[in-house]
């Protein structure tokens, strides 16, 4: 836990957030600011900065992320439509919140771009 990081807040429960999955070592939620009609994050409650901070040790951790990232999809009736999953690292990706999170974002159709 990180005690001024927002996303540490949301998974510890001290900022009231709508949680639409939560396990032992992840949660998910809307966004905020939606860039699609379903965008989700989906985070370690652990504090882990960026992807760049996973470890060896952290690889069954890394697959279930992307494993909620489906689950999700198909919960929010997207995985038949398509859906995006990605994550900003660092400053140049953009990255706001430094705690790792998965953007899962479906719903429309997505613009065909790499950057
Ligand atoms: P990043 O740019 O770091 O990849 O994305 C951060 C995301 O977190 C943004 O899409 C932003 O809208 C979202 N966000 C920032 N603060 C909050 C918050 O307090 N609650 C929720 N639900 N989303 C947030
Ligand atoms: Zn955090």
């Amino acid at each position: 836990m990180s005690s001024d990081c927002i996303f540490c807040k949301i998974a510890g429960g001290q900022l009231e957030t709508e949680l639409v999955y939560e396990d032992s070592e992840i949660v998910a939620f809307k966004d905020i600011n939606p860039q699609a009609p379903v965008h989700l994050l989906i985070i370690p409650r652990r504090h882990v900065p960026s992807l760049l901070d996973l470890q060896e040790d952290d690889a069954d951790l890394a697959g279930r992320l992307l494993l909620t990232a489906n689950r999700l999809a198909r919960t929010f009736k997207i995985d038949q439509s398509g859906y995006r999953v990605l994550t900003n690292c660092g400053k140049d990706a953009g990255q706001a919140v430094s705690h790792l999170h998965l953007h899962l974002l479906g719903g429309r159709p997505l613009l065909q771009t790499m950057g």
